[in-house]
């Protein structure tokens, strides 16, 4: 059944809802689409899937767009990704054509005339706008830290970004000092009655993981992102390995791939090389957001140890099921862990394997630290906050018709 904003009254209370109705009153009847390059994999996916529909029973028209591109267009895009994180690439002419040429392919295919807004997530579609900007608004909204862009590339990417009327990031960090449209922080946020983080009984849990031959007599401790280089694989089976020579437990790695991204498949082949001579470790590569859930709600802990990051839904998810995070401090990670109260932040693997001892070793600390990372997320990371900030752009925006 699909949620009415109604029931999210059980978590954020009734006055929540009726300010959040309030506030779309507005705008009901506007017609507003967003714009991404993947429907499924990763957390831009993730978020459109409960906001769109949650914009919509709000009463506001609002549309869902997916970029239709081929391997050579998210060859080039996950090298602009790479570069915008910080790395230096080469940035050819080719690459240019190549970004240029499809987006003039998907600005033909896709029709804005009777919008009255658009939001465009990240680099894929940026520049669509070029081709497409009438007089409707039309909002950037980028989920990763561009703070430190590579720039050549930054150069290419920021000539459309001021074309937008307004950009959306994560965090005040993330602020470019030479953008001078208006910027706007919001959050990510996790929908707590989707399938991945709705409530799961014992039975459906123990069910789900023994589909996965996954026995959880022994503790479990795992990961689940997206096979990212900069999500760093490596530091948890560096960590994994520590922890094993000291403690019983078992690691279970989830990642399957964004289509968006072609260099998934390289970096699941290390993995599985490596894990191969480990022991008691499973690697599960297909998507499940069950599985997700069940895992997240059994594991001893979650490990979140990016070394790039944007925000990392999978660390609200992990604190909204009671379970304590080990984690780096990168991108949106610091705002929900919490040092020392919903998990840990580590600096390296020694750390994170200490931290996974002192964890597993007290299940008092576990229980504390899941039950205030619970809370953090109710008072931070719901949807509802998310859908809160939206409504407040988007009126800023889209002044009522008299
Ligand atoms: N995810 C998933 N299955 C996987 C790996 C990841 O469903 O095998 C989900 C994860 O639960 C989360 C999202 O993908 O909802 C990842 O979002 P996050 O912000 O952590 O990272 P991103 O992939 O967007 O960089």
């Amino acid at each position: 059944m699909i949620p009415k904003l109604e029931q999210y009254a059980t978590y954020v209370g009734k006055a929540q809802i009726r300010k959040l109705k309030e506030e779309a009153k507005p705008l009901k009847g506007r017609h507003i689409s967003h714009i991404n390059s993947v429907a499924t994999g990763g957390g831009v996916a993730e978020i459109l899937n409960s906001l769109v529909l949650l914009m919509n029973t709000a009463g506001i028209k609002t549309g869902w767009r997916l970029f239709k591109a081929s391997e050579s267009f998210f060859q080039v895009t996950k090298k602009f990704h790479n570069a915008l994180q910080g790395e230096k690439i080469n940035f050819s002419a080719r690459k240019k054509r190549i970004y240029l040429e499809e987006i003039e392919k998907n600005s033909i295919m896709n029709h804005f005339d009777d919008h009255d807004l658009i939001v465009v997530h990240d680099p894929q579609p940026l520049a669509m706008i070029k081709h497409l900007k009438k007089k409707q608004t039309w909002l950037w909204r980028c989920h990763i830290d561009i703070k430190h862009a590579y720039p050549p590339v930054w150069n290419f990417i920021s000539r459309y970004i001021r074309q937008y009327d307004g950009m959306l990031i994560s965090m005040e960090k993330y602020k470019h000092s030479n953008i001078s449209i208006p910027n706007f922080i919001v959050q990510p946020s996790i929908d707590p009655l989707s399938f991945k983080n709705r409530d799961l009984s014992q039975k459906e849990i123990s069910r789900l993981l023994w589909k996965q031959n996954i026995d959880s007599d022994k503790p479990i401790v795992c990961m689940i992102s997206r096979f990212d280089k900069w999500k760093n694989h490596d530091g948890v089976l560096k960590t994994y390995a520590k922890v094993r020579k000291k403690a019983k437990c078992q690691l279970v790695l989830m990642g399957s791939s964004a289509s968006d991204d072609p260099e998934s498949l390289q970096i699941f082949a290390d993995v599985n090389h490596k894990v191969k001579k480990m022991k008691d470790v499973t690697l599960i590569t297909h998507h499940d957001d069950f599985l997700v859930n069940a895992l997240q709600r059994e594991a001893k802990l979650v490990y979140q140890m990016s070394l790039r990051e944007g925000f990392g839904l999978t660390v609200s998810e992990a604190l909204w099921k009671k379970t304590p995070v080990i984690a780096t401090n990168r991108g949106g990670i610091p705002l929900q862990v919490i040092d020392g109260k919903t998990g840990f932040i580590v600096h390296s693997p020694g750390q994170a394997a200490d931290a996974t001892l002192k964890l597993l070793k007290n299940p008092k600390l576990q229980e504390d630290m899941g039950a205030a990372g619970r809370e953090h997320v109710k008072n931070n990371f719901l949807i509802t906050r998310h859908l809160h900030d939206y409504l407040r752009i988007f009126n800023q925006y889209l002044p009522a018709e008299k």
